[in-house]
Order: C-alpha cells, then sequence, then structure tokens
C-alpha cells in the first residue's frame, strides 16, 4: 500500500462534531478526484461510525475521537477510534437491527450502512480501551464496471 497522503484529527466525541467529521473528510479525498456518489458514500459511513463513538462509547464521561485518514492513488482508508467501553461481540453488534439502545430509537443500522457504502469494513479491540472502525474505499469502481474490466 502506497500512501501519498495522510491526516489524523482529534475532537470530542460531541454531536456537533459529527458533520465537521463528515466534511472533513469529504474536504481531503476530494484530491483523489472521486465522484459525487463516492464522497457521498464516505459521508455517510463516516458520519455513522462518528455518531456510535458519540452515542455508545462514552455513556458516563467525557471522551474523544481520533480519525485519520491515509490516501493512497486509488482509495481511502479511514479509522474512527474512540477509548471508551468497548464492544463485547463483535459479530453480534455487526448484526441488520441488533442495538443496545431500542429505547433511543436507534435501528441497529449502523455497521449495516457503512458495509453497504463502503468496500472493506473492519471492527478492531484497542489495545488499551475502546474500538477501532477501519473502513477502506475504492475510487473508481462504478468506472471500472462500466468498462467491463
Ligand atoms: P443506528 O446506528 O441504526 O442508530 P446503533 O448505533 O445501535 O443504531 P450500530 O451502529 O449498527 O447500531 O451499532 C450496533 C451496536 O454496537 C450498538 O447498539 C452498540 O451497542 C455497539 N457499538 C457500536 N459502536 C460502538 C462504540 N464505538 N463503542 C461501544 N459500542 C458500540
Ligand atoms: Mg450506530
Amino acid at each position: 500500500m502506497n500512501v501519498i497522503n495522510e491526516m489524523t484529527l482529534k475532537f470530542k466525541a460531541l454531536s456537533e462534531n459529527e458533520a465537521f467529521a463528515r466534511s472533513c473528510v469529504a474536504a481531503f479525498c476530494v484530491q483523489l478526484n472521486p465522484t459525487l456518489d463516492e464522497i457521498t458514500d464516505i459521508k455517510t459511513a463516516v458520519s455513522e461510525a462518528v455518531t456510535n463513538c458519540v452515542v455508545h462509547a462514552y455513556p458516563k464521561e467525557e471522551g474523544e475521537i481520533t480519525l485519520n485518514v491515509k490516501l493512497t492513488r486509488d482509495s481511502a482508508i479511514i479509522s474512527i477510534s474512540d477509548e471508551g467501553i468497548g464492544i463485547s461481540n463483535f459479530e453480534k453488534a455487526r448484526q441488520p437491527f441488533f442495538t443496545t439502545k431500542p429505547s433511543e430509537e436507534r435501528s441497529g443500522m449502523g455497521f449495516t450502512v457503512m458495509e453497504s457504502f463502503m468496500d472493506k469494513v473492519y471492527l478492531l479491540k484497542n489495545k488499551t480501551k475502546g474500538v477501532t472502525v477501519l473502513m477502506e474505499k475504492k475510487f473508481g469502481e462504478e468506472e471500472k464496471k462500466i468498462m467491463g474490466e
């Protein structure tokens, strides 16, 4: 993997920062000339991952979110981590409609949305505390399909 550019952001786990985070990632990825659809996909997935940190990671205290984006010639690798309570069962958490907060009108579709909009989604347990969502978006996939590659 040849990383040609990279950035890291750290911000408080507040809902006010959801729009900030997705706009920053989109602005950073623009240098690879993505399509509007590709940018929308990335924004949607980043929103879900950041919202999860805001809603689930820190039920009792304030916390921070670290966002890292690496760009290769034709892809973006995005990592979103928290140092919160963590997830005890990854497999369950990723299932459609699984939520630990049904009372708050959560539908349990966050990970499913990330998986459908990104090419790869990994859920990792941090060494210290919390989780990292690692996602990859490849650019130009639609074009390749049209060209019959
Ligand atoms: P929705 O995203 O549809 O509003 P949701 O957030 O509950 O609902 P998912 O995003 O799929 O659904 O997440 C599933 C479950 O995984 C959550 O209900 C929560 O228990 C757990 N989870 C997700 N992200 C984190 C996190 N960063 N820290 C702790 N738990 C998390
Ligand atoms: Mg969610």
